[in-house]
């Protein structure tokens, strides 16, 4: 198949272009490069890059001709760079998503694959592991913006017919990402004994998924028909103290852990509790990630500190 991916050249999209070009798929990426390209070098000479933004309708429309299937990961992302951009945030969503969809009805793409986040989920995690049933609660620029996407890809699958799935992922870590997300900073500082910096009590839990998982989940996906929204999740909750611990552990660190109070701008993101159920992914492809958190976390020591 012919596959475009934006946002191809960041952490999720860089493992899954890989993936997909490994498996003999013709790949095309698009990505404006705001964090860099992660796209290893035998990777890149495979596929056809093109460096361009979301927003701009004819690169969207020039690079999506002659596919079968567009995956839009393009977005800015990272509590921190989200709550200082909001504005920015949204309109790479809206505008990003508006014109993937348009594209795609002009060029007859198959479907659209769309990262979507468990951050919707908000404070509704009181019970049970979430399913994608659960009453959504997003507050934030970023949330309600992925909430507002899933709704007009619903809404295009209605009533022009596109096939499209939304995919929330849940706190995915691994080969390729940078520190903006809480696993990698806690390498960092774990490796050059500086203190493992864990906000509040560090007893606010989260569902870590392994990468290698997310792009199995991914392209077992790919295959599906019609609309859905699944939750890509390993369905394990660990407190982030915890995992301060477990990296500590790992890496042999002398550094200690301190707790601290999360910067101000990021207490819209906070919440104490997530935590998803894969059983709607499982009953699709017949997969549920399956990396416990040790083990994804000593996997990223040894590719990416060659331990
Ligand atoms: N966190 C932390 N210390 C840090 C960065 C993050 O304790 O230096 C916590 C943060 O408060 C949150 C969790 O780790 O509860 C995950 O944060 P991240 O930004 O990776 O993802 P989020 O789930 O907030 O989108």
């Amino acid at each position: 198949m012919h596959i475009l991916i934006t946002g191809g050249a960041g952490f999720i999209g860089s493992n899954l272009t890989k993936r997909l070009v490994d498996e003999g798929h013709t790949v095309t990426v698009i990505d404006n490069l705001l964090r860099g390209n992660k796209i290893d070098s035998s990777t890149f000479e495979k596929i056809k890059f093109i460096k361009g933004d979301v927003r701009d309708f004819d690169t969207v429309l020039n690079a999506s001709k002659g596919c079968d299937i567009v995956v839009h990961f393009a977005a800015i992302l990272g509590v921190d760079i989200v709550a200082d951009n909001p504005v920015d945030t949204m309109d790479t969503e809206v505008i990003g998503t508006r014109n993937v969809i348009l594209a795609s009805q002009i060029n007859n793409i198959k479907k659209i694959m769309y990262a979507s986040t468990s951050g919707i989920y908000g404070h509704s995690a009181i019970g049970n592991a979430l399913t994608e049933e659960v009453l959504v609660d997003p507050r934030t620029s970023y949330a309600m913006a992925k909430r507002y996407n899933e709704i007009y890809l619903a809404s295009h699958h209605e009533e022009k017919g596109i096939d499209a799935i939304a995919v929330r992922f849940f706190n995915v870590y691994g080969h390729n990402q940078d520190n903006r997300m809480v696993v990698p900073r806690f390498f960092e500082q774990a490796t050059k004994g500086e203190a493992l910096t864990v906000f509040g009590t560090g007893k606010q839990t989260r569902d870590f998924t392994y990468i290698d998982d997310t792009v199995e989940a991914c392209v077992r996906l790919l295959n599906t028909k019609g609309f859905h929204i699944v939750n890509i999740a390993n369905e394990h909750e660990w407190c982030i103290d915890d995992v301060a611990k477990e990296i500590v552990e790992i890496t042999g660190s002398s550094s200690e852990t301190s707790f601290i109070d999360a910067p101000k701008k990021r207490y819209d993101y906070e919440v104490e509790r997530r935590v998803g159920s894969s059983d709607k992914l499982f009953e699709l492809t017949g997969y549920r990630p399956n990396t416990s958190l040790s083990e994804g976390l000593k996997k990223i020591y040894k590719i990416n500190y060659n331990k």
